[in-house]
């Protein structure tokens, strides 16, 4: 049994030409992972798309019919910031069922993950930052609604402040939200995470490194959950359009030993999602995410998961 990841081919959508999010990204992951001999093919899980009552544990029925629909007002369209189709609406309700499943899956084995997913920034009533529904908001109520665990802890380490998660549990003291982002960068309007980390702009390997150090093992054993979802962002990477921080693809690949080793050594299950990633040289950008499933494998292997 080897480390089981989630991929669907429907997780790429066309977008017009030129446009700023590297949709393409998630296909080519998935074939990098094939093609490095990362992983096989039994190893990928295929997702569902859920029910939109689960959709609905999160999100107001009003702008999840409206989204789907394609009826929502122009303005809520440019927040979220990716044109609307009929395609798109079917890639974002694939990609939630797939962090879904890569919950589950890690419930079961002890480690698993996405080749998408992330979307923080999206809120009850509406999308924001590319994000449309709140995949790791969504998995939280979907596995408790289920009765699969309980506590749950986000542990979101994309550049950008998970201000959509944090807002949606603020009064769940049954979800602990832990972001570790750069200080000055997108959203504007920071919200309350049970735990903000935030990080000064140009912060290098080793210095991000030992900062979740003095937090991960702590958090662990206060917290104390029934599952880790992972947003494990390539965008505090030195070369990310978007990022701001310094970090390099040694510096990425020891975050992700670090927070899986450290998880695993405590007998916790994560779930991990791809997060956040943006670069105009695509292959090296998926090589980034692909650091992720890289380290996972490791770790899967090392603790016999
Ligand atoms: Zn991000």
């Amino acid at each position: 049994m080897n480390l089981p990841i989630v991929y669907h081919p429907d997780y790429v959508t066309p977008l017009p030409e030129g446009h700023r999010f590297p949709m393409p990204k998630f296909g080519k992951l998935y074939e990098m992972l094939l093609g490095d001999r990362v992983a096989n093919p039994e190893q990928f899980h295929t997702p569902k798309r859920p029910p939109q009552d689960w959709i609905e544990l999160v999100h107001i029925p009003e702008y999840v019919q409206a989204y789907c629909k394609g009826t929502l007002d122009p303005k809520a369209q440019r927040r979220i910031g990716l044109p609307w189709s009929p395609a798109l609406v079917n890639r974002t309700c694939t990609a939630v069922g797939g962090t879904i499943l890569t919950a589950q899956l890690a419930l079961k084995y002890g480690l698993a993950c996405n080749t998408a997913g992330g979307t923080h920034h999206a809120f009850p009533s509406y999308g924001s930052g590319f994000c449309i529904f709140n995949d790791l908001a969504i998995a939280t109520r979907v596995l408790q609604q289920l009765g699969l665990a309980q506590k749950i802890l986000i542990l979101d380490l994309d550049v950008h402040q998970g201000d959509g998660t944090a807002f949606i549990f603020q009064d769940d003291k049954s979800v602990f939200t832990f972001s570790m982002h750069c200080e000055v960068n997108f959203p504007g309007t920071k919200q309350k995470s049970d735990l903000d980390v935030p990080l000064p702009v140009g912060m290098d390997d080793d210095a991000y490194l030992q900062t979740l150090a003095k937090y991960l093992p702590d958090l662990l054993s206060e917290v104390q959950p029934d599952l880790v979802l992972y947003d494990a962002g390539v965008d505090p990477h030195a070369g990310d359009r978007l990022g701001k921080l310094a970090l390099t693809n040694a510096g990425i690949y020891r975050r992700e030993m670090q927070v899986l080793s450290t998880c695993a050594a405590a007998g916790l299950p994560v779930a991990s999602v791809i997060g956040g990633g943006y670069a105009d040289d695509l292959n090296a950008l998926i090589y980034r995410h692909s650091l992720l499933h890289r380290a996972a494998s490791e770790v899967y292997r090392q603790y016999r998961l």
